[in-house]
């Protein structure tokens, strides 16, 4: 078991004090502008002590050619501050325009995801009533590391990266999300059935670190089934920790059958940064209208108040909040007849917020930050002594336009040397060579296994030979990939059927 660091590695504000924290805010388009100052204004009627700077990003920022969305002087004020408030943008459509809250994420290192989906029965329709759950959404690895290639006339590659420590970080911080915050079980999942050495490496290392926390439940679901039984029975899970893919996904589900996308909150944390923004869009449906549901990006916010060190106002605020809810005072999107008893619009609904400040809900669940919820969360590094490596083969991947391994086979045949023998060839992963299957289709992309007896260490220079014959005779190489052990264990996957 590695040991743990004494530093801390991801440092939330230090608790309340006596400055406001600077945060950095921006307004968004469509129904940003409505919304974000309607939540400022709760905020600061509840005491929050922060400093807003407000800062211009989005379509304004787009139409005067900055492709990013996000000026320099915008990314000056985040870099100070390290908070951002952000409300919703508009993403322009074709081509030349990256998401805006990808880029955020991506160069501000925010590796956790964290969205709650909570119901509000019977104020807020919904199937079903029970659901309280928190989904811990990796944020920037798996197939988001975006390098994408074509290959071959036929076959085009996605890499899937997957690293010790991006896993621990996420899965060590859901660990501790639920510690803080008075959960009592942790759910992973993954397709570790299939993807034994990525996915593999993530449901271990949740098994490995979830040992240090006996006082949570644990367990893990393979994600289809996993999905499935979220869609089904929501009120089974209580904190859920994937990888990226299946978080996306898995949220979106989760927000969906909650029956409240408009009041879902999300909070993007990383080492040094955090960002807090409502789940859904800029609405410009309704922009301008006055209409929209301030909620999403207030509970964004009081994840916000809870990240520096000020649960003690977000516990005000959402009690509040839950009041107003109950008490029937509802905006359109969540109009629901018997339960609505006033049908506001975006400042009136602010204003019951306020109106409210200091009352407790009836109904539902007040919240209490003070026994066990709202504590900023922190997670600590690991060392992991270096693994002994030597490399035993290599994978050679072939652009090859004909159908016929067994063709191939003999083509590779005076390439190979005592060192590294033809231990087999696949197409798309199934082997095909030896004793290959004459009904499996092949495209024109192959993956030849040179290996060598008993993985038996091997020189690159003989690795360089080999490529060499194969360059010789005429085979188009597309790319390598060298097969190592890791203290004497294969670090790569069988083929299937070998
Ligand atoms: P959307 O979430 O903006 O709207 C979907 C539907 O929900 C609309 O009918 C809208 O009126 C309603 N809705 C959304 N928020 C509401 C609120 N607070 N109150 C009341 N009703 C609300 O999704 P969309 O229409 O697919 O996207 C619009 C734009 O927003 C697109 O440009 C998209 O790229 C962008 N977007 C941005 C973010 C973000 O900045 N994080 C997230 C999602 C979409």
């Amino acid at each position: 078991m590695p040991k743990s660091t004494a530093q801390p590695e991801v440092m939330p504000e230090k608790p309340a004090h006596a400055q406001p924290v600077p945060i950095t805010v921006t307004y968004g388009d469509g129904i940003g502008p409505e919304i974000m100052p309607a939540v400022l204004r709760i905020l600061d009627a509840a005491g929050a002590r922060i400093a807003p700077e407000i800062v211009e990003v989005g379509e304004k920022a787009y139409n005067s050619g900055i492709t990013s969305g996000i000026p320099e002087s915008a990314w000056e004020s985040i870099r100070r501050t390290r908070i951002l408030l952000k409300a919703p943008f508009l993403t322009p459509q074709g081509s030349g325009h990256k998401s805006l809250t990808v880029t955020m994420r991506k160069t501000l290192g925010m590796f956790a995801n964290v969205r709650p989906s909570v119901t509000y029965h019977p104020y807020v329709q919904t199937n079903h009533p029970a659901m309280d759950l928190v989904i811990i959404r990796e944020n920037e690895e798996d197939l988001y590391a975006g390098i994408e290639h074509r290959q071959t006339d036929e076959v085009y590659q996605c890499l899937k990266l997957i690293s010790i420590p991006g896993s621990e970080k996420i899965i060590r911080y859901a660990f501790e999300y639920a510690r803080a915050n008075g959960r009592k079980k942790v759910t992973c999942m993954t397709k570790d059935n299939i993807m034994k050495i990525t996915d593999g490496t993530f449901s271990r290392l949740f098994r490995e670190i979830g040992a240090e926390y006996p006082d949570i439940q644990q367990e893990h679901m393979i994600i289809d089934i996993g999905a499935a039984r979220l869609a089904e029975r929501p009120e089974h899970f209580d904190v859920v920790v994937t990888l990226n893919l299946y978080g996306d996904i898995l949220s979106d589900i989760a927000a969906e059958v909650s029956g409240s996308v408009g009041l879902a909150g999300s909070a993007n944390i990383g080492q040094a940064f955090a960002m807090f923004e409502a789940v859904h869009g800029s609405a410009p449906d309704i922009a301008g209208m006055g209409i929209a549901n301030p909620s999403g990006l207030l509970l964004a916010a009081l994840q916000m108040l809870v990240h520096i060190g000020q649960a003690d106002i977000a516990e005000t605020i959402q009690n509040a909040w839950l009041c107003a809810i109950e008490d029937g005072i509802h905006t359109g999107d969540i109009f629901n007849e018997p339960y609505t008893r006033k049908r506001v619009g975006t400042d009136e609904f602010a204003q019951a917020v306020i109106d409210r400040l200091g009352s407790r809900p009836k109904q539902l669940p007040a919240v209490d930050f003070s026994k066990n919820q709202g504590k900023p969360v922190s997670v600590q590094s690991t060392e992991r002594p270096r693994a002994h490596k030597e490399l035993v083969g290599v994978d050679v991947f072939l652009h090859w336009p004909n159908r016929e391994p067994e063709v191939l086979a003999d083509l590779l045949r005076p390439a190979v040397s005592a060192h590294l023998p033809l231990n087999m060839i696949t197409n798309r992963g199934i082997k095909v060579f030896p004793d290959g299957n004459p009904a499996t289709f092949c495209t024109d992309h192959w993956r030849c296994r040179f290996k060598s007896a008993q993985l038996k260490p091997v020189a690159y220079a003989n690795v360089l030979e080999l490529l060499h014959q194969i360059h010789e005779s005429g085979l188009d190489i597309i790319k390598t990939e060298n097969l190592y052990t890791f203290d004497g264990e294969a670090g790569f996957s069988l083929g299937q059927g070998e």
